[in-house]
């Protein structure tokens, strides 16, 4: 079948998603060409921030691919204050963001419950209700989501890291703290919730085939998930997968497969968020925008304190690192524009799968 009949059918089946993330030359084109119509189509032009507040790299977990887990003893660990904060939701309000998400370590006990719960309901106060607020914290009980929940969150950011078990099992270690089935039912428990629940995987990781990935997406769509955040793997040197490094597909490889990922995802899924990945600028500095301009709608600018960010190194080459927040503002404006897109300044931009999803559920 002709690639531009494929891309445009009804029903898309792995074989078609395997044939868009191998397109290379004038099919990469017809790929991005279409997913950027869809996306103006079904979403528009809008791009909306979520000011990203990196919170804590102190994490309970292993996974063998990120730089802050909690064997690497080389990381200094941090800690922001509840004050440092409110600091950073009240810059993301006033820099009129909308929204921000709280991410950080994996960390389960009843005091950081009840300390999530209290940051939750002073960011709603400080903001006057408006700013919406995306949490990105792991694995928790039902009743954990549930508290933070009816404190103020309404999205939540759980990768399913990759959807393959056999995949999942080599990028972990094997215990019950690593459990694809447990992140599995967290995700499902979230959604069950009412969350804007968004998941995503890391492409390029090493043993991961082009099939994986197809699978995927097509996972995102049987879950019917809200939003997705994805991006390229990148090695860290203190992590044991980095002991495959030469296994991977070189960088540049990487971005191009996670760009078509974006693409991809966005044609199979035509009205859900999709964020552009923080991991796309570590490698290519105008990586966001790319993602923007054929098919993502969200990007997170990061408003942590400056002092803390070189410790969040989830990853090697994280931008911005040593930077104020107001650096990244000023060049993320007219970059947005670049990029075909205008900016939702103020606004929550919430999915519009979200709203169609929960409109089905109200008429059933
Ligand atoms: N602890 C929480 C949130 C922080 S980690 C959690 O794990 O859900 C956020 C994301 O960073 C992870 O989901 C993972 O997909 C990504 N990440 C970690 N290490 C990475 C690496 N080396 N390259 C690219 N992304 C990475
Ligand atoms: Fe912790 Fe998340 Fe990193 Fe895993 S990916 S080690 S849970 S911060």
């Amino acid at each position: 079948m002709k690639f531009e009949k494929r891309i445009r059918q009804a029903q898309l089946g792995k074989t078609d998603l395997v044939a868009m993330l191998n397109a290379t030359g004038e099919e990469r084109t017809l790929l991005f060409r279409e997913s950027a119509r869809i996306k103006e189509a079904h979403v528009g032009r809008k791009v909306y921030f979520r000011g990203l507040i990196e919170f804590s790299n102190i994490c309970s977990k292993d996974c063998y691919y990120c730089g802050i887990r909690k064997s690497n003893k080389t990381v200094a660990r941090y800690n922001l204050s509840d004050e440092e904060i409110l600091r950073a939701a009240t810059y993301a309000h006033e820099q009129n963001y909308g929204s921000v998400v709280i991410q950080g370590g994996e960390i389960a006990s009843p005091a950081f419950t009840l300390r999530i719960e209290n940051l939750l309901k002073q960011i709603k106060q400080l903001s006057g209700n408006s700013l919406g607020i995306t949490l990105s914290l792991g694995e928790q009980s039902p009743e954990t989501y549930e508290r933070w929940r009816d404190a103020g969150a309404h999205r939540y950011l759980l990768r399913i890291e990759t959807s393959d078990r056999e995949l999942y099992k080599k990028i972990h270690p094997e215990d019950a703290h690593h459990d694809f089935d447990k992140r599995y039912e967290c995700l499902r428990t979230l959604q069950e919730l009412g969350y804007q629940a968004g998941t995503g995987v890391m492409i390029g990781l090493p043993f991961q085939t082009t099939e994986h990935l197809a699978d995927d997406l097509l996972f995102m769509q049987s879950f019917d998930v809200d939003m997705v955040g994805m991006g390229p793997y990148i090695e860290h040197h203190d992590t044991p997968l980095y002991a495959f490094r030469n296994e991977l597909l070189p960088i540049g490889e990487r971005f191009d497969l996670a760009l078509k990922m974006i693409a991809a995802l966005r044609i199979l899924m035509k009205d859900i968020n999709i964020a552009a990945a923080t991991a796309l600028q570590a490698i290519d500095p105008l990586g966001r925008e790319k993602a923007v301009k054929i098919g993502a709608n969200v990007i997170m600018p990061n408003v942590t304190p400056g002092l803390f960010r070189n410790d969040y190194a989830l990853y090697e080459n994280k931008p911005c690192t040593d930077e104020n927040p107001d650096d990244c503002k000023n060049c993320l404006d007219a970059r947005i524009q670049l990029a075909d897109g205008e900016i939702g300044y103020g606004e929550w931009g919430d999915s519009v799968h979200y709203a169609r999803r929960m409109e089905r559920t109200r008429q059933l």
